[in-house]
């Protein structure tokens, strides 16, 4: 059994979130179907466990895989059994934080795959706190450029939404 420690300064930010019943008959289960990209500070936390997928500008680890490989910490009846130490991936979805390659900016999306994103069914509040949370570690440079570039690159449906359109420090 994998020992956790605390869990990273970025998805410590985001220890607020939490779903509750908003998952509940979900029948897509992303923990199942997607994998959660782990930043470079979360990776020691998670070694052992983790995955790696590769993009042309170098690799990332992740919990779970493309092509349906499921989390390790997923149990048989669909549940977290890390929640309270779940990565920054997993606290922040489904917003994700993407670079936008030829407008050279981050962009932050609600991802679609998501039942409860596509019908509104998240919390105004909640999800605005999200959006300033991720805009902020954009702008205080704790959210890495190039991070963010392979996390962008990673096999994904890509069906989202833009909200937010955030200028890179300089
Ligand atoms: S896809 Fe959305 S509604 Fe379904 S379990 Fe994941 S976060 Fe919850």
């Amino acid at each position: 059994m994998l020992e956790l420690g605390s869990m990273g300064k970025l998805a410590q930010r985001l220890s607020f979130v939490n779903f509750g019943d908003i998952c509940r008959g979900c029948k897509v289960n992303c923990c199942r179907r997607f994998y959660a990209v782990l930043l470079e500070e979360e990776e020691g936390e998670f070694d052992g466990a983790a995955s790696v997928v590769r993009t042309r500008l170098g690799r990332v680890k992740t919990l779970g895989g493309p092509g349906g490989k499921t989390c390790p910490f997923l149990s048989r009846e669909g549940l977290c059994t890390i929640y309270d130490k779940r990565p920054f991936d997993c606290r922040l979805w489904p917003l994700m934080v993407y670079y936008d390659f030829e407008r050279e900016e981050f962009i932050i999306v609600l991802d679609h795959e998501c039942p409860a994103a596509a019908e509104g069914k998240i919390p105004q509040e909640m999800l605005q706190r999200m959006i300033q949370t991720a805009k902020e570690a954009i702008l205080d440079g704790s959210l890495k450029k190039e991070w963010v570039m392979k996390y962008t690159l990673s096999p994904w449906p890509k069906n989202y939404q833009i909200l937010e359109r955030v200028k890179p420090p300089s």
